[in-house]
């Protein structure tokens, strides 16, 4: 029996799931219960390239109290309270020193921020701007008691094995504490396409879907797995999938490879009030890691992004704050953006070069497939346009971008033509006119 996508948001979403923590851990044993996964462990200290693997931090208590003992905030309460990574403390402190490391939210004054120090050691709180606001007292009691030690970071691996080793990658993060778009939202996604794949016929490409911590996840297991990277041929980081705003999809490092170019030509017609960007203008993730020197992956991102990141805006409202929560999520928005994926995935099959069996201009009428130009000037004339473009030096992304034409209507002539022996497909570039 598996359990719904958002079920399992609703189970796990407020688990403290820092970088290295046991209720990251706690989460990611759930998860391996859905779906079978690898689970590499990389010790904290373990250099990976130019990282090392942060400790396993621990928040066992953290509050503010006035000196007369009344609390204004408590972690027990929510695990934002906070500063992830913060050092343990604890003290009487003015009023300006406390300000200086109490955080608020830029945007929401009722929320709690998340803040994050995993590499810049200081002490912090997180409380909304409301309550900051209402701190007149000269000074206050902090208690912070947190622990750094010896821990695993730990990176979900499940392999949907396909016909070549060449393989395409599914990325989600599933660290921060007690938020469920960000990014819990594509790690369920990414869970259910992973399930849908392993359920379906082989396909040509591998993939593997990874579920770990942001940047040094990626990081970790790109640099101890590096004999993959040259079979990595396209991937996709999917995050934030649940809120209500477009899907927005953001190209690659290297905007002209064929997962950008097959993705770009799809994505129009599978969301029509989607839209596009290029690298680092939407959303800023472990696609970077991907995308960097020495790994070169073209990876793509899919999100549901109301302000991309060139506006300077946050992504959606209630984005890195206690606001982030399974109400902002919708179980169909989910699936839709799950269906988007696996007609991405589709046509990333589909997405080969076409090989011409033909030479000149082909016969239409003698192959039964001439359109009447007379009753359908539209079909007759694309029907040519993409059959000169069969010179196995085109992929089918590549014919329907010269084109202007969505991936999936050049599909089905290719197919058509498949069909009646005129072409064939191959997954690298097999020119057919002489060279000269
Ligand atoms: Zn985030």
């Amino acid at each position: 029996m598996t359990t719904t996508m958002i079920d399992l948001i609703n189970e796990l979403w407020f688990l403290r799931r820092d970088i290295v923590s046991d209720g990251f851990d706690q989460a990611l044993h759930r998860l391996a219960e859905e779906v079978p996964m690898r689970i590499y462990a990389y010790p904290s200290g373990e250099p990976c390239w130019t990282w090392r693997v942060p400790e396993k931090w621990t928040c066992h208590a953290a509050y503010l109290e006035t000196l007369d003992g009344r609390r204004l905030l408590d972690y027990a309460d929510h695990p934002l309270h906070a500063v992830s990574y913060s050092l343990p403390f604890e003290g009487e402190v003015s009023r300006e020193e406390l300000l200086r490391h109490l955080h608020v939210h830029p945007h929401q004054p009722e929320a709690i921020p998340f803040v994050f120090k995993y590499y810049v050691r200081d002490w912090g709180l997180c409380a909304s701007q409301v309550l900051r606001d209402s701190l007149t007292e000269a000074a206050y009691r902090v208690v912070i008691r947190t622990s750094f030690e010896p821990g695993t970071l730990k990176v979900g691996e499940v392999i949907i094995p396909g016909e070549s080793q060449r393989s395409f990658m599914l990325v989600t993060h599933l660290c921060h504490p007690a938020m469920a778009n960000d990014d819990l939202s594509g790690v369920v996604v990414g869970l259910d396409v992973a399930r849908e794949l392993l359920a379906g016929p082989p396909r040509r490409f591998t993939y593997r879907m990874l579920i770990l911590p942001e940047t040094i996840g990626s990081v970790a297991y790109l640099s101890h797995n590096e004999q993959l990277i040259p079979d990595m041929y396209g991937g996709l980081f999917l995050e934030m999938l649940g809120n209500d705003a477009p899907h927005a999809l953001q190209g690659s490092f290297q905007p002209d490879s064929q997962a950008d170019r097959c993705f770009k030509s799809c994505f129009s017609s599978l969301d029509p009030t989607g839209y596009t960007g290029a690298y680092r203008t939407i959303i800023d993730n472990d696609e970077r890691q991907f995308n960097a020197p020495g790994v070169r992956v073209p990876m793509l991102s899919l999100s549901r992004v109301e302000a991309p990141k060139s506006t300077g805006r946050p992504p959606y409202p209630e984005y890195h704050s206690s606001l982030d929560t399974p109400a902002i999520v919708s179980a169909a928005r989910l699936e839709a953006s799950k269906k988007i994926v696996l007609e991405l995935i589709d046509a990333w099959e589909r997405n080969q070069y076409v090989v011409n069996n033909f030479k000149g201009e082909v016969f239409a009428s003698g192959y039964g497939i001439w359109i009447d130009y007379h009753i359908n000037p539209q079909g007759h004339r694309r029907l040519f346009e993409i059959m000169e473009r069969c010179d196995g030096e085109r992929t089918v992304a590549d014919i329907a971008l010269e084109l202007g034409l969505p991936f999936h209507s050049v599909w089905e002539v290719v197919a058509l033509l498949q069909d009646k022996n005129l072409v064939w497909l191959n997954p690298l570039p097999q020119p057919t006119a002489p060279a000269r």
